[in-house]
C-alpha cells in the first residue's frame, strides 16, 4: 500500500499580472537549468551499496534455491494481456520435501515488491528465504523452537511481484509503483474494483481496464487458488503497520477469527517490533480507503482466514518527490535494523499462525501439532464456502448433470428398441394374416 503522493491545489488571489511574472520565472529558471525540480528538492538516488539489482537479487535467490534442493524449490509462471507480458518468479520453502504435500501443514502465500518503489520489501524477501535455507539466522533471540515451526510449514514466496515496475524504478522512476504499463496492482482486484475516492490520483491508483486486466494480478490469483493457503501477507512500505481487512471500509471483519487475527498482530507489535506499528484495519488506519486489493480479496473471496498488509519502513519526513528515501532506509544501520526486525516478526507470526489455528481448533488439546488431524478440516465451514467459490461444487453439479443424460439416453435406446420388438411382433403376426388370406 504505502503512502499515496498527494497533490494539492491552492487557490491564491492573485492577480493576472503576479501570475505572469510567476509563469515567466519559472519558464526562465528551467531554461537555465534544464530541469526546474533539480535545484528545489533533492533526490536521493538507490543506494547501490545496499540494494540489489533486480536482476541480482532475482538471480541471488535462484542459486540459493539451487544450493538447498531439498528445501527450496522455484516456478516461473508467464502471462501476457495485448502484447504486455509479465514473467513472476515463486519460491515454495518446503523443509522436508516428502512430507509437503500434508494436509496438516500450514501454508503461507508471502508477496513483496507488489509496488515498484518499496525496493526494501524485495531485500526482506531474499533475507527471509535466506533464513529459511539456514544460510543467515536471525539476529535477535528467537523465543520459540524455530525447527519445530518450520516443520510444520510450507511457504510460498513471491520475491517481486512488479518485476516491469521494478525495472521502470532502475531506470530512473523512483516514484513509480504501478507496473509496467502504469496500472496499480493492489488495486486490480475484484473487491470493491474500480471505486475511486475524491482524492483518486491515476499516476498512483490507476485500477486498470477492469478486474484482473493485469498479468500479474492473474498470475497471483492462480498461485492462491491452487495453494490455498492459510495465511496470506502482502508486503509493502511507506509507513510501519500491520494492517488486516478491510482496505475498502474503515471496520475490520465481524467474529472470533477477526479478533483472534488483531490479538496477533497486537502481539507481534509489542514483542518484535516495539509498538512502532500502526494496527488495525487497512482502510481505518491508513488514512484513506482503498479499493480492489489484494488483502480484501484473499480475505473476502479466497477465504484466506488470516490475510494481513504488512508495512514494514516509512520515512515521513522525506518529501513527497525523494521517494526512494521515502520508502527505503538509506543509511546501513536502518538497512539492517528494518532487515532484522522483520525477519524476526514473520517468523514469529509463522509460529503464532500455528499456534492460532491449533488454539481454534475443536479437538485440539494444547498437547501438540499432531492432534491437528487436518487444518481444513478445522476450517471446514469457511474452507467449503471456499471451494464453492472456486467452482468445485460447480464441478459436483456438472457430474450429476452427465448422469442425468447418460439415463436418459439409456431409457431412449430402451424405449427404441422395444417399439422395435413391438413392431416387429406385429408384422411378423400381420404377415400370417396375409398369408392366411392368401391361401
Ligand atoms: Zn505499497
Amino acid at each position: 500500500m504505502g503512502l499515496r503522493r498527494r497533490r494539492r491545489l491552492y487557490s491564491l488571489p492573485v492577480s493576472p499580472l503576479v501570475l505572469f511574472g510567476v509563469v515567466l520565472i519559472v519558464l526562465c529558471s528551467s531554461f537555465v537549468n534544464g530541469n526546474s525540480n533539480s535545484t528545489q528538492i533533492p533526490i536521493t538516488p538507490i543506494n547501490h551499496d545496499l540494494y540489489h539489482t533486480r536482476g541480482a537479487l532475482l538471480e541471488e535467490i535462484e542459486s540459493l534455491v539451487h544450493r538447498h534442493p531439498s528445501k527450496l524449490s522455484m516456478e516461473t509462471f508467464s502471462t501476457q494481456n495485448k502484447g504486455y507480458h509479465a514473467e513472476t518468479t515463486v519460491v515454495t520453502y518446503c523443509r522436508n520435501k516428502k512430507d509437503c504435500d500434508d494436509r496438516s501443514k500450514l501454508k503461507i502465500l508471502l508477496s513483496f515488491g507488489q509496488h515498484g518503489r518499496e525496493l526494501i520489501t524485495t531485500e526482506l524477501a531474499l533475507r527471509i528465504l535466506s533464513i529459511l535455507s539456514e544460510e543467515e539466522f536471525l539476529s535477535s533471540a528467537y523465543p520459540l523452537n524455530l525447527n519445530n515451526t518450520l516443520d510444520r510449514l510450507v511457504i510460498k514466496v513471491v520475491p517481486m511481484e512488479n518485476v516491469n515496475g521494478r525495472k521502470l524504478v532502475e531506470a530512473g522512476d523512483l516514484c513509480e509503483r504501478r507496473n509496467g504499463r502504469g496500472v496499480d496492482l493492489n488495486r486490480n482486484w475484484s473487491v470493491d474494483w474500480g471505486k475511486k475516492e475524491k482524492d483518486y490520483d491515476p499516476y498512483e491508483e490507476n485500477p486498470g481496464s477492469a478486474p484482473f486486466s493485469e498479468p500479474e494480478t492473474q498470475i497471483m490469483r492462480k498461485i492462491c487458488a491452487s495453494f490455498e493457503p492459510h495465511v496470506w501477507v502482502n508486503v509493502h512500505s511507506g509507513m510501519e503497520a500491520l494492517f488486516m481487512p478491510y482496505d475498502h471500509k474503515n471496520t475490520t471483519p465481524e467474529g472470533l477469527p477477526s479478533q483472534r487475527m488483531r490479538l496477533m498482530l497486537e502481539k507481534l507489535n509489542r514483542f518484535q517490533l516495539n509498538d512502532r506499528c500502526l494496527v488495525g484495519s487497512g482502510g481505518g488506519s491508513v488514512g484513506y480507503l482503498a479499493h480492489g486489493t489484494a488483502t480484501d480479496y484473499m480475505y473476502d473471496i479466497a477465504r484466506v482466514p488470516m490475510s494481513f498488509t504488512f508495512e514494514i519502513y516509512g520515512d515521513s519526513t522525506a518529501s513527497s518527490k525523494d521517494c526512494f528515501k521515502m520508502f527505503n532506509p538509506t543509511d546501513i544501520t536502518t538497512f539492517n535494523r528494518v532487515l532484522n526486525d522483520w525477519s524476526a516478526a514473520f517468523f514469529t507470526l509463522f509460529s503464532l499462525g500455528g499456534v492460532q489455528i491449533e488454539e481454534l481448533h475443536p479437538n485440539a488439546t494444547g498437547s501438540g501439532f499432531e492432534k491437528w488431524v487436518s487444518i481444513d478440516d478445522y476450517l471446514n465451514g469457511y474452507l467449503m464456502e471456499r471451494k464453492s467459490r472456486y467452482g468445485k461444487k460447480m464441478e459436483v453439479l456438472e457430474l450429476g448433470m452427465q448422469e442425468i443424460r447418460t439415463y436418459f439416453r439409456l431409457f431412449l435406446l430402451s424405449s427404441v428398441l422395444l417399439m422395435f420388438m413391438f413392431c416387429s411382433r406385429i408384422s411378423k403376426s400381420g404377415r400370417q394374416i396375409v398369408s392366411a388370406m392368401s391361401l
